[in-house]
């Protein structure tokens, strides 16, 4: 294939880092893993690979396919989405500020907050659902935006595309966690981010059983530069065995996105009718307080919906625990349902309301997932 951007969405998935226009016999028409760590060097001083840290021809398929899909220039592939945003903010300078949502995934917090205060990283966060709150917690060393959009767990959404516009007026970046959406839902630099954060542990890789991350820019200039010198400097790359898998993945994708997004839209209108739930947050519901910006930035909402029981904290983990089908496990975006009692996962100091239940909507049948739900809720409340 000489020109993956030719295609369609599904097909760049299935074809796009497959080089197919050899016609020799006898060829793997799955590109197999290359795990030799060292490559033969030649009279070109520019051949590379060289050495596996640096590159390696699974990672950079993988990284060709990804800045495909998210419609950017480039991508650095990482062994985890926490690597991929260490290596982000270790881009920014000593004394630089970094504006964060209210909302957001825990670890990325506590990346900024607490693990880069000794590179003296300032860091304050805001309601970035509202674009006047954004611009006035702007600093004169603000260097970056850092948006994650539906947020972790609340799913608040951010208009990515106002955003944007702010930054470009001052001269800011922008950086979005895609993780929830995955480019099948969402494409952020189309909207005018910088850069997109995934966490390939979770939609990507599809089937928890692999751990990854990745930045893809709009431009492979700038701040780029860097990170991808972080990432073959400090060598928080993935194995040339989980590219390959991460590949595999990546061809079923789309089809895995629409059963999320098809099985969680089932789930949120079952949750927003019973009678021992008090909130579902969900911004495919038309009252979630921001489904027009959802609707008009997502292509579907997603697989992931938070929920608060009408009962205590003990009560609420007494639901968490008393699934049968839906499994009690941290993470998300597998082929099967998980749920989690939030609040225990993210510890001392969360805010997240002990009564939320966060649910990962899986591919099971959805009348399976949503009886295991009222069975669970049954359990405790009949
Ligand atoms: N961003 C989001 C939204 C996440 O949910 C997670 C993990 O749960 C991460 C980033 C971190 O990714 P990883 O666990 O691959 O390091």
């Amino acid at each position: 294939m000489s020109d993956a951007t030719q295609f369609n969405f599904e097909t760049i998935a299935i074809h796009g880092e497959v080089r197919q226009d050899t016609k020799k016999g006898g060829e793997p028409v799955v590109y197999p893993r290359v795990d030799s760590t060292i490559f033969r060097m030649s009279e070109d001083q520019e051949a590379t690979p060289v050495y596996t840290r640096h590159a390696n021809p699974n990672r950079s398929q993988l990284e060709s396919i990804l800045a495909t899909l998210e419609q950017g220039e480039t991508c650095a592939a990482f062994s985890s989405g926490m690597a991929a945003s260490t290596a982000i903010l270790q881009a920014l300078n000593p004394g630089d500020h970094l504006l964060i949502p209210n909302d957001l995934y825990h670890g990325v917090r506590k990346l900024a907050v607490e693990i880069m205060a000794s590179w003296n990283l300032e860091v304050s966060s805001v309601d970035m659902t509202k674009i006047e709150e954004v611009e006035k917690a702007l600093r004169p060393n603000t260097k970056m935006v850092w948006a994650e959009t539906p947020s972790n767990p609340m799913l608040e959404i951010t208009d990515i595309k106002k955003v944007a516009d702010l930054c470009k007026k001052h001269n800011l970046l922008l950086t979005v966690d895609n993780t929830w959406p995955s480019p099948v839902n969402m494409q952020p630099l189309k909207w005018g981010a910088d850069l997109v954060m995934h966490s390939t542990s979770k939609y990507i890789g599809g089937h928890s059983d692999l751990l990854g991350g990745a930045v893809i820019a709009k431009s492979g200039q700038g701040i780029f530069e860097k990170i991808r010198d972080i990432q073959q400097s400090t060598g928080a790359v993935p194995s040339p065995g989980d590219c390959w898998l991460m590949l595999r993945s990546i061809r079923t994708l789309p089809w895995r996105m629409r059963g999320h997004n098809e099985n969680a839209g089932k789930v949120a209108e079952f949750l927003t009718g019973h009678p021992r739930i008090s909130e579902v947050y969900y911004p495919g519901l038309p009252d979630h307080p921001d489904h027009t910006t959802a609707k008009k930035q997502m292509a579907g909402f997603g697989g992931m919906i938070s929920f608060l029981v009408t009962g205590s904290r003990e009560e609420t983990n007494r639901v968490f625990l008393a699934s049968g089908l839906i499994c009690p496990a941290t993470s998300l975006g597998g082929v099967e349902s998980l749920w989690e009692h939030r609040i225990r996962s993210e510890g001392p100091g969360s805010k997240t309301p002990d009564n939320l239940i966060r649910l990962s909507v899986g591919l099971e049948h959805s009348g399976d997932i949503i009886s295991d739900i009222d069975q669970a809720l049954y359990t405790v409340f009949q």
